[in-house]
């Protein structure tokens, strides 16, 4: 079978005017491309009828599967359900089942259901609907033999659990044996995305069944490698390819499935019994919270400080006042003794410091905005490292490239201080 084409669409005139995101597409994309349905055009549409009839025809003459969430519900405002009946052709009638379970839903929540309410009883007469337990209006199916549209409520925690529940395992029966892409991906940080891309293209030639695809943001790179399908001989390609990229490129890989350098860290500690602390100026805590929103995470942090003016980093972390005067509080020696002041004022094994011109202001010649020096340290071999970085970007970029660069500094140190 020639797999299908979908085209998803949100509707709502709040998502034309940006003044709500379109989450909607972004799930309803990956969880199409899980089953091997690829997607070949997203759309947002407002909610005027005519505007509504003419997208979803133009979906239809283009695509087997057109995909609509948003405009179910019972305001005069919602007019998915009428349009795409006018666009498939395929009339609706009410069913005395979908009726019935609009009115269990309104019991359950003791309130009335008003007659405006009756309209999402309306099914299409060739198609079929899906229930929804977590509101009033239910999925639809448009059934025109070769092609399908499928409606959805606009809200999120009402689409999803249809998608994963009914809408999937629809599809699944509706389009057996469609082949499904395999991916393997490795996470990379602390290299530029065109340093990777040039150490890949000279050092790991793909096999042309692979299909790359590389994605920074913020000094963080990843690398994902997809095959057509999940046969034996595609996964087998996937693993040798990222085996061999992990050969090359290894000391930047900090994972290889989704999970976040700072859980990545956090496991490393765990594995390890050991403790960490943190002492941040310009990040203000950002380290600290990102390292908490790792659930356990009490197993291994102590806590932190967040010491922004000269003074509290001579109070809090013992930094000297000769240091800060000398050298200023953005400098080695600054970043060196907050690290060393953080493991002791909480009897850490480990603590990371971060001290720098976030910017936009406070940049000279010597110290430009986006100087950054982040310093690790331990009692452990009386270990200590501090590191000078150059930033670029504006004051949001700056602060995450300094969260993310201190946990690498992490990161490196416990690969390199044996337990
Ligand atoms: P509707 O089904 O059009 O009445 O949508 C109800 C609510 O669902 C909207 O006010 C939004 O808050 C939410 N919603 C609708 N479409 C989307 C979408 N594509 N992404 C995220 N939220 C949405
Ligand atoms: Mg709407």
């Amino acid at each position: 079978m020639v797999p299908p084409k979908a085209i998803i669409i949100a509707s709502g005139s709040e998502l034309l005017a940006g003044l709500h995101t379109d989450t909607n597409t972004q799930f309803l994309a990956q969880s199409l491309r899980r089953i091997g349905i690829g997607v070949v055009r997203t759309l947002i549409v407002g909610d005027a009828y005519n505007d509504l009839v003419d997208t979803f025809s133009y979906a239809l003459d283009r695509a087997q599967v057109v995909v609509v969430s948003g405009g179910l519900g019972p305001t005069v405002d919602d007019l998915t359900r009428e349009a795409l009946s006018e666009a498939t052709g395929i009339e609706m009638v009410e069913s005395p089942y979908a009726l019935a379970e609009i009115r269990e839903r309104f019991r359950s929540l003791n309130r009335e259901m008003s007659e405006n309410n009756r309209r999402q009883a309306l099914v299409p007469v060739s198609g079929m609907y899906f229930s929804n337990p977590n509101g009033t209006a239910p999925g639809l199916v448009f059934d025109a033999g070769e092609r399908l549209a499928i409606a959805l409520p606009g809200p999120p925690r009402e689409m999803r659990p249809m998608v994963e529940n009914y809408v999937i395992p629809f599809l699944e029966q509706r389009y057996p044996g469609l082949p499904r892409e395999s991916s393997v991906m490795v996470r990379f940080v602390g290299s530029g995305e065109s340093d990777i891309d040039q150490i890949l293209r000279e050092k790991v030639p793909f096999d042309p069944r692979i299909r790359v695809s590389l994605l920074a943001r913020l000094g963080l790179v990843d690398l994902t490698l997809y095959c057509p399908t999940s046969e034996k001989e595609d996964l087998n390609l996937l693993e040798e390819s990222r085996n061999r990229v992990l050969e090359v490129l290894g000391d930047y890989a900090y994972a290889t499935e989704l999970v976040d350098l700072s859980e990545v860290v956090g496991l490393q500690l765990r594995k390890r019994g050991e403790t960490l602390a943190t002492a941040e100026s310009c990040t203000g805590g950002l380290i600290g919270a990102s390292i908490t929103a790792i659930p356990g995470s009490s197993r291994y942090y102590l806590g932190g400080f967040v010491t922004y003016s000269n003074e509290s980093k001579v109070s809090q972390l013992g930094v000297r006042p000769e240091t800060l005067e000398r050298h200023g509080a953005v400098s080695e020696q600054t970043a060196r003794e907050m690290a060393v002041g953080g493991v002791k004022a909480l009897n850490a094994v480990w603590c990371v410091a971060v001290t720098g011109i976030a910017g936009p202001d406070g940049g000279t010649p010597e110290k430009p905005v986006g100087t950054v020096w982040i310093g690790v340290a331990s009692p452990k071999q009386n270990w200590s490292l501090v590191r000078r970085c150059q930033f670029f970007g504006d004051r949001e970029a700056i602060r995450e490239r300094t969260r993310i660069t201190a946990l690498d500094e992490i990161r490196k140190a416990l690969k390199k201080v044996a337990l």
